[in-house]
């Protein structure tokens, strides 16, 4: 399996060789050169597998070189049971992705059962693994540069703790995440990770991690790496469980079902339309959003019009405050029958801080071929699904699942279950659960406390070469 880039000016390469950077050189980001098919038979015989061995046969798929046996091991430890051991009370740690029923044909799908209560262990796990496997192969190193503003950076951290050959840098606004946030990243203990809180807001941090990786000296002699969203790698691993979910939601591989993706870049709801491409039986997918509605004004209309930072919304589900969705262009690089010349003129657009609009064209006679479909949500319908959910079927969901239930339920059909995506715990933003509910959510009993343990963090100006020198002097 070759990849190449949205933007067709990248030579095709092999999956290890795109698995430790992240844009392709051309700026375009890497796809397989085509999708892989499941043939009936195949989807037969998987409804009946573990996790495990169901993220092996997809990983097969798109993974040529890595002998089979290397990859098994590497599924085998990623997706175990002690990984994903967060599950709801009652619930079965070894589904991986177990599938909680609210009501006939609706369901959640819990990907957040991993150490850090948000859906990006999935695939983060996965990448720590590769990681260190392809580094250990090749007797090379990286040194990962990373800015957060919560679930990214501790999925990374956790992932990345105690590998070989690989630390973890990572860069936080100084007092912007919630008191649990900044204690889970601050308390790891493990010699590998670096936590750098930055005077300043999560721009500004993200400012710094892109200065230092323009400065191509640096970056190749501090051999600075990425895992961000865009990373192809954590697509492929998420598609899975969109596998897992449609046989957890169906009795019969005639059946169809619906996902609805609380977006935020795009890479989950990317790897969603990955799955539906290989063939696997999906009606809908229901593009969620919150006050950040870019990409549900797409879907609607067929204009893309990218916010500047400055306009971005701060709400109560933080992770999705994103107005450029950054793997929004593998989704395009399709609908244009992959044609790159256009995407690049997409794109010269947007890079321009400008808008596309594809009202009137054959591409967007085209989308509902695509069968995605969108809906926003506000604060206010947040605290009232977080409130119904948690009066009718006494759960307690988090901000962002709120919005995918929402949206999810203004667009069911008849016959065709909903699996709503669960992409965080409760317990991660509990101001907002308390405010809907007057309660607190339980706390897994090896997290409580954890804002009590010794912290490791080194606080610096917004200053580019004050994270330089700590890099330096790690390396
Ligand atoms: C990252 C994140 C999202 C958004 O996912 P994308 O892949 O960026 O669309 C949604 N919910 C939670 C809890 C997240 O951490």
């Amino acid at each position: 399996m070759k990849y190449i880039s949205t933007r067709g000016g990248a030579q095709p390469q092999q999956f290890c060789d795109i698995l430790l950077g992240g844009l392709a050189p051309d700026g375009g980001l890497y796809l397989p050169e085509s999708y892989p098919q499941v043939s009936a038979a195949e989807l037969a015989e998987w409804r009946e597998l573990p996790y495990h061995a169901l993220a092996l046969k997809i990983l097969l798929k798109y993974v040529d070189d890595i002998p089979a046996c290397d990859l098994k091991a590497i599924a085998d430890r990623t997706y175990s049971a002690n990984v994903y051991r967060y599950c709801r009370p009652g619930g079965d740690a070894s589904e991986i992705t177990p599938l909680t029923t609210l009501e006939p044909g609706f369901h959640l799908l819990e990907l957040s059962n991993g150490p850090t209560l948000a859906f990006k262990d999935m695939a983060m796990q996965l990448l720590g693994h590769l990681f260190e496997y392809v580094l250990e192969k090749r007797g090379e190193s990286i040194n990962i540069l990373g800015a957060t503003s919560g679930d990214t950076g501790s999925a990374a951290e956790y992932a990345m703790r105690g590998k070989h050959r690989v630390k973890v840098f990572m860069l936080s606004p100084e007092g912007k995440m919630s008191a649990f946030q900044r204690a889970q990243m601050y308390s790891l203990q493990d010699p590998n990770i670096f936590n750098i809180a930055v005077r300043g807001m999560f721009d500004d941090a993200q400012d710094i991690v892109k200065a230092v990786s323009n400065d191509a000296e640096f970056k190749a002699k501090y051999r600075i790496g990425a895992v961000n969203s865009i990373n192809w790698a954590r697509v492929m691993a998420q598609v899975v469980y969109y596998f897992k979910g449609y046989f957890a939601a169906t009795t019969a591989n005639d059946q169809q079902v619906a996902f609805c993706v609380p977006s935020g870049n795009f890479g989950n709801i990317c790897a969603g339309h990955i799955a539906r491409m290989m063939g696997l039986p999906i009606a809908r997918l229901v593009l969620a959003t919150n006050e950040n509605d870019v990409l549900d004004e797409f879907f609607r209309s067929g204009v893309y019009r990218p916010r500047a930072t400055a306009e971005t919304h701060v709400t109560s589900s933080p992770s999705m405050d994103i107005s450029k969705a950054s793997n929004f262009e593998r989704f395009i690089f399709d609908l244009v029958g992959r044609d790159a010349s256009k995407v690049r003129e997409l794109w010269q657009q947007v890079d321009a801080g400008g808008a596309f609009d594809l009202r009137g064209t054959r591409y967007f006679a085209d989308l509902p071929g695509y069968g995605v479909v969108s809906g926003s949500s506000s604060h206010a319908d947040r605290l009232a699904t977080i409130r119904d959910v948690w009066n009718h079927h006494q759960l307690m969901i988090d901000t962002h699942t709120a919005d995918g239930v929402k949206v999810a339920r203004e667009h069911r059909e008849a016959g065709i279950p909903m699996v709503v995506l669960e992409t965080a715990q409760a317990v991660k933003f509990s101001e907002t659960i308390h405010e809907a509910l007057g309660c607190d959510p339980a706390r897994p009993k090896e997290l409580e406390g954890i804002e009590k343990l010794d912290q490791r963090v080194e606080v610096v100006d917004a200053s580019v070469d004050q994270v330089k020198a700590i890099v330096t002097r790690n390396c």
